[in-house]
């Protein structure tokens, strides 16, 4: 990525990255206008490659159906209990490190996508959490430097079979069936995320309520403690860890996990069958 190539074009305040088709290829382009009339101007091409160039078409969004806003080039790398409130009500303790794990790019859907509740669980989980896009390979990212790294931010819900993850020794079942990683519904690449609030809906109720500041380790740790055994490329993505609240989604439910300057994020939860 070009270093500040991600500029808002004249009149937007912030540049909201969307990827999105109209039946035809997915394309990438900027969200504008006023709420409920908003208009997706086109990208030349993907961002974070060739920076933010606008081709000059336009698309209304309620014309477009939006994608997940990326594609992780190799790895989705998640915190786990990373709330205290969220390690008191699965009964564990604060880690003294950082808990990493990995969901495959597999795992990765779009807004409205379908999650599909697997065969081999009986307790699916929703996690709303605040994903990071990384902008630029990186290692050995020093805290002080974390910025320059950082592409934007989305929406993430982090599913979770819940049952297979106490049942296996290690999560990649658990939290990485295909479609267990819905993003979007876009990147805001100009935003604060020391303060946002996270909130997560199921049918329409509130069930997970939380502030980003809650964080027991902040998005500059992670991305320096996360850079100290692993490379990460353009296009990957952090999961920074859920708020109280987790509970269980049964088919036919919708669940939405809305971010504070980014934007909500809904998906269906279908049987297998
Ligand atoms: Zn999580």
């Amino acid at each position: 990525m070009r270093k500040g190539a991600a500029r808002a074009p004249v009149g937007l305040p912030v540049v909201r990255i969307a990827r999105y088709t109209t039946g035809d290829e997915p394309a990438y382009g900027v969200v504008g206008g006023t709420d409920g009339d908003e208009i997706i101007a086109t990208m030349v091409g993907d961002p974070l490659y060739v920076g933010v160039e606008l081709t000059g078409e336009q698309v209304g969004l309620a014309d477009a159906r939006l994608l997940a806003p990326v594609i992780p080039r190799s790895k989705v790398v998640c915190i786990g209990r990373n709330y205290a409130a969220h390690v008191e009500e699965l009964g564990h303790d604060v880690p003294e490190e950082p808990l990493v794990f990995l969901k495959p790019n597999t795992s990765v859907v779009g807004p409205h996508d379908p999650i599909v509740y697997p065969r081999q669980s009986s307790n699916v989980h929703f996690e709303g959490e605040l994903a990071v896009v990384i902008g630029r390979i990186c290692r050995d990212v020093p805290v002080e430097r974390w910025k320059d790294v950082v592409f934007g931010y989305t929406v993430a819900n982090d599913v979770t079979a819940r049952d297979l993850q106490e049942k296996d020794a290690q999560w990649a079942r658990a939290k990485g069936f295909d479609s267990f990683c819905p993003l979007g519904p876009w990147i805001e690449t100009e935003l604060d995320p020391a303060d946002l609030t996270v909130t997560t809906e199921l049918n329409g109720d509130v069930k997970q309520l939380g502030q980003t500041s809650l964080m027991l380790y902040d998005i500059p740790t992670v991305i320096a403690y996360i850079t100290s055994f692993m490379t990460l490329l353009p296009g990957d993505v952090i999961l920074t860890g859920t708020p109280a609240g987790v509970g269980p989604m049964q088919p036919g439910d919708d669940v939405s996990v809305t971010i504070q300057g980014i934007g909500t994020l809904t998906n269906k939860v279908v049987s297998r069958d």
